[in-house]
């Protein structure tokens, strides 16, 4: 409108916020709007990145709640274009980071995850609570006989330390992600009503996740999007293996170990399989374009790692097992544990939460009409 002033409010810490979290090229941006040209993601109406570089060196925060910092899918084709090397891609994941950080409860432990001073600590929760546990229930050694990880950990402690750990991080990310999706519905500068059916837009949102349509728009990184796919593939596996054996324990009664060739095993070792093969080539990926498209952060490399570290333990207990080495097998078993209980219990913290506050931002997209 026409007279109408906009007070801006920048926020000099902030600036510096993003730096720490891995946009120290922030400063070198002169808004020529190459990144967004060479985009092939983002939307034509209001593009991104060239945007957030801008609310970012004036040290905007609304920009942590505007939906376009997830549509990025740090293919880094921005980047490799930027004629000033302002890195527009590690300057969106920091954000991104941060955006993380703002919804995630309590703050202190996001800022703890996000900062590698405290991985020490953070490690030894879940090593003196499984410890603590071999003690108080007699366990606190190498068992007898033939090996069996449940002789080490009984099923019934294992639930009774993973699930109300799996039920604490979907609470922590259920509660960001409503902040998140209140403040995209109530401060996005696109804000056009959020319009269709909201179940048949989360299916078709979904779908476009499971495919990686957008991902695979990539041009630098394109292989990426493949890795990842089988990431993802791994995950789904691997959720269905542990649902299907913790109904086979609790409903059918059937204990484990189960015989070689039965389909849960052939679908955990398939879903192994796909997690380690993905993760993988993800590292050597990063590693062969980090001139030109970035290494990535700490922040990025601790969720690629416990990824890593959850599928080669979860191999490695299985080879020992059958390979019958009992001094191997059960410390691969504990170390396998202690990893699945760092991915899941600090998942509303580290990257992996970006599997829900992405799905968000995509489906408001989608429901406000923005690129889809
Ligand atoms: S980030 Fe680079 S390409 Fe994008 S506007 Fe700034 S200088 Fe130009
Ligand atoms: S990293 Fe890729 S998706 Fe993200 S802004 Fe840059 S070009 Fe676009």
């Amino acid at each position: 409108m026409a007279g109408e002033t906009t007070i801006i409010k920048p926020d000099l810490q902030f600036v510096n916020d993003i730096i720490a979290s891995g946009g120290d090229t922030l400063k070198k941006c002169y808004q020529c709007d190459t990144c967004s040209v060479v985009c092939n993601p983002t939307p034509d109406s209001k593009p991104f990145p060239r945007k957030e570089m801008l609310q970012a060196q004036w040290g905007l925060k609304s920009v942590l709640k505007s939906p376009d910092i997830w549509l990025c899918h740090q293919c880094s084709d921005c980047t490799v274009y930027c004629p000033r090397g302002a890195k527009p891609g590690e300057v969106m994941n920091a954000l991104r980071k941060m955006c993380i950080e703002t919804y995630a409860a309590p703050p202190l432990l996001a800022k703890m995850v996000g900062d590698s001073k405290f991985l020490l600590a953070l490690l030894a929760l879940p090593v003196l609570l499984l410890l603590a546990a071999l003690k108080v229930t007699g366990h606190l050694a190498i068992p007898e006989g033939p090996i069996v990880y449940s002789k080490l950990f009984p099923t019934l402690l294992v639930d009774f330390i993973f699930v109300p750990a799996f039920f604490f991080a979907v609470a922590v990310l259920a509660k960001g992600v409503m902040a998140y999706w209140k403040d995209l519905n109530e401060s996005s500068p696109f804000k056009t009503k959020v319009e269709g059916n909201l179940v048949g837009n989360l299916i078709a949102t979904l779908q476009d996740i499971l495919m990686h349509n957008r991902f695979r728009q990539c041009e630098t990184t394109y292989p990426r999007s493949t890795n990842h796919l089988f990431v993802v593939a791994g995950f789904i596996f691997l959720l269905v293996v542990t649902t299907w054996g913790f109904l086979n324990e609790w409903v059918l009664h059937n204990e484990p170990p189960y015989f070689l060739l039965s389909p849960i095993k052939l679908m955990a070792m398939a879903g192994t399989a796909a997690l380690i093969y993905g993760i993988y080539n993800i590292i050597k990926e990063r590693q062969a374009n980090a001139a030109q498209a970035g290494l990535g952060g700490y922040y990025d490399w601790l969720f690629v790692y416990v990824v890593f570290a959850v599928g080669v333990t979860g191999l490695g207990s299985w080879v020992f097992r059958l390979l019958g080495i009992k001094i191997l097998a059960y410390p691969t078993y504990f170390l396998h544990l202690t990893s699945v209980f760092f991915l899941f219990f600090y998942a509303p913290y580290t990257k992996m939460a970006h599997m829900v506050y992405r799905t968000a931002a995509m489906l408001y997209a989608r429901m406000s009409g923005r690129g889809f």
